[in-house]
């Protein structure tokens, strides 16, 4: 048994202005107890994000920026950078498949991503995953290394120890193919990546960092994918926008952890 505490993410993608976003932090207040083994974390959309931050209570919830630029400052007409999000988020994703899909993002543009956050003391989210085809022609392990050791390239040991690894297959995001993805191939994914890290890092510094797991993660399977031997908690996306589907996620979470930490 390690002591890593799960962490569960929810990824509210471009859903909820304002005032449902407010009505979601309200309902998730009610509904959601403290849990000393899980650290929860929203990410709503950036505008929220501000609100938010006066709304929502900090021994709680933490929050996350979906995305940022990795330029502290300047003429980059309509970015938002991790300097001046700072004060506002303890987290923030990166990376994920949908900045990569939709807005070109590059594997350069996550490690220079991973960087600034760092920098500016968020702790980075890193999504990693490969896409059917890459799946399908065996080259999981191929582009799970190249995209975590790029994002990773210059992390010092004390850095990545503090990152959160997320393993989310492209094909089993809901809103891509959806796909439910086997416990077992989950398993190996991260314990693949883990391996990686202890490569580069050592033994100790790899049992030290939080991989958790993305993809269609529901209230109804999330206590099999946190069960997975060395998955960390859960990147939610859908599923994070009922309050009561999220909640059950937590609670099972909470579950898993009280029973793996009297063993
Ligand atoms: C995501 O896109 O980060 C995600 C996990 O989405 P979903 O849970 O809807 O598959």
């Amino acid at each position: 048994m390690t002591d890593r505490k799960y962490i569960i993410v929810g990824n509210w993608k471009m859903n909820l202005n304002v005032s449902e976003a407010s009505i979601l932090v309200h309902r998730l207040h009610q509904k959601i107890k403290i849990h000393r083994g899980v650290d929860i974390v929203l990410a709503p959309p950036l505008i929220d994000i501000q609100p938010l931050s006066l709304e929502i209570d900090r021994r709680q919830f933490k929050l996350a920026a979906q995305d940022a630029y990795y330029k502290d400052n300047g003429a980059y007409t309509g970015q938002v950078s991790f300097t001046m999000l700072r004060d506002l988020v303890s987290y923030c994703i990166v990376g994920h498949s949908e900045r990569k899909i939709y807005f070109n993002e590059t594997l350069e543009d996550v490690r220079e991503k991973v960087s600034a956050a760092i920098r500016n003391d968020i702790i980075p989210i890193i999504c990693i995953g490969e896409t059917k085809l890459e799946r399908n022609s065996g080259e999981t392990k191929t582009v799970i290394n190249d995209q975590l050791t790029t994002a990773i390239a210059n992390l010092t040991s004390h850095e990545i120890q503090n990152v959160i690894l997320t393993y989310e297959p492209v094909w089993a995001i809901s809103t891509f193919d959806g796909e439910i993805a086997k416990p077992k191939d989950i398993e190996q994914a991260i314990g693949f990546m883990r391996l990686t890290i202890e490569h580069l890092y050592g033994k100790v510094v790899a049992e030290n960092v939080r991989i958790i797991y993305g993809g269609s993660v529901d209230e109804n399977n999330a206590g099999l994918f946190l069960d997975i031997d060395g998955c960390d908690g859960a990147l939610v996306g859908s599923a994070s926008l009922n309050y009561y589907k999220f909640s059950e996620i937590i609670e099972k979470a909470s579950q898993i952890y009280l029973k793996r930490s009297k063993k």
